[in-house]
């Protein structure tokens, strides 16, 4: 294991094949810590079995090494740091959340989808605010009998704030603007908000750095740090890649896929080069190692806004 003072670590979701998008994450991630003299985690958060694939973790990790990108540690310190998978620490998420209902801070929701459309309208591209039907209701035995239900925290009101390293000053009411969230859902996998926070706490990050789609989840997040008693990270919310049409990478766009660019002959230094200028810290596009730009890492070079 590296002794830096600051842990950083990306975690990718498996679900398809990593693409520009994430690689340009990856990357940032990675350079923050490498800048620093830090110690890297790589930890796949394969929750969701309904998404999660083997075939993508592995891959992932392959797109990984491919580009240049290492990480210093994992489950078996032995091995070759096998990275972290949340599929295998699902105890403690569960551990957290007895925490957290033993503090009366979690109670059971039955409503159903139909319900929560009729009582929240879907407003845009924002989550429905949960109106916390479930908080005030007494449930009935026989609704209780039928299904699983999901568990929700119980927000306290006010406002969670904090000082992002590149999107600035960022303040949420939870309560106004998203409401109880859930934090087991009622198939009974661990929510990732909850995930996140009690493995960003066990493996001791000091930074996160990633995309600012995740921008509005980090107050919750912070609420969790708080009343798990848990010390929460420096946060750095990077603008996302989109294409020219305006919308972001994702991973049905098959053709910016790592492994597509690979198997069209692309070079990692090609790939690395295009995202650092991108990103500032090159002045013009040249094909260059990850490890060549340690030295000029700057957040202040990035762009504030979404990069084409
Ligand atoms: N697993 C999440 C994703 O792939 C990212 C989680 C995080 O960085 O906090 O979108």
């Amino acid at each position: 294991m590296t002794n830096g003072a600051i842990r950083g670590r990306f975690a990718p979701s498996p679900t398809g094949e990593i693409h520009l998008g994430n690689a340009w994450t990856a990357l940032l991630a990675w350079l923050q810590v490498r800048a620093a003299g830090g110690t890297m985690v790589l930890r796949i958060e394969d929750l969701d079995p309904d998404r999660s694939r083997p075939a993508y973790s592995e891959a992932l990790i392959a797109e990984m090494k491919w580009l240049g990108l290492d990480w210093d540690e994992g489950p078996d310190s032995g091995g070759k740091y096998a990275p972290y998978c949340q599929d295998e620490r699902r105890g403690l998420y569960q551990a957290a959340l007895e925490r957290l209902d033993a503090a009366g801070l979690v109670y059971p929701c039955y409503c159903t989808r139909t319900e929560l459309a009729a009582s929240a309208p879907h407003a845009g591209e924002q989550e429905r605010v949960y109106p916390g039907i479930c908080r005030q209701r007494t449930i009935d035995p026989a609704r209780r009998a039928k299904r699983r239900p999901a568990l929700r925290l119980a927000v306290p009101p006010g406002e969670i704030s904090f000082t992002d390293l590149h999107a600035g000053w960022i303040s949420q009411d939870i309560s106004r603007e998203v409401g109880d969230f859930v934090v087991r859902r009622s198939d009974g996998v661990h929510a990732y908000q909850l995930a996140v926070v009690v493995d960003d706490a066990a493996m001791q990050i000091t930074h996160v750095l990633r995309g600012d789609d995740l921008l509005r989840s980090t107050p919750r997040q912070l609420l969790l740090y708080r009343l798990l008693g848990l010390k929460a990270p420096v946060f750095t919310h990077v603008p996302l890649l989109i294409d020219n049409q305006g919308y972001r990478l994702s991973k049905r766009q098959q053709a910016l896929s790592i492994a597509a660019l690979r198997s069209q002959g692309v070079k990692p230094e090609a790939i690395i080069g295009y995202l650092a200028w991108k990103a500032g810290l090159l002045d013009q596009y040249q094909p260059v190692k990850a490890a060549e730009l340690v030295g000029s890492f700057a957040l202040a070079r990035m762009p504030s806004g979404p990069v084409v």
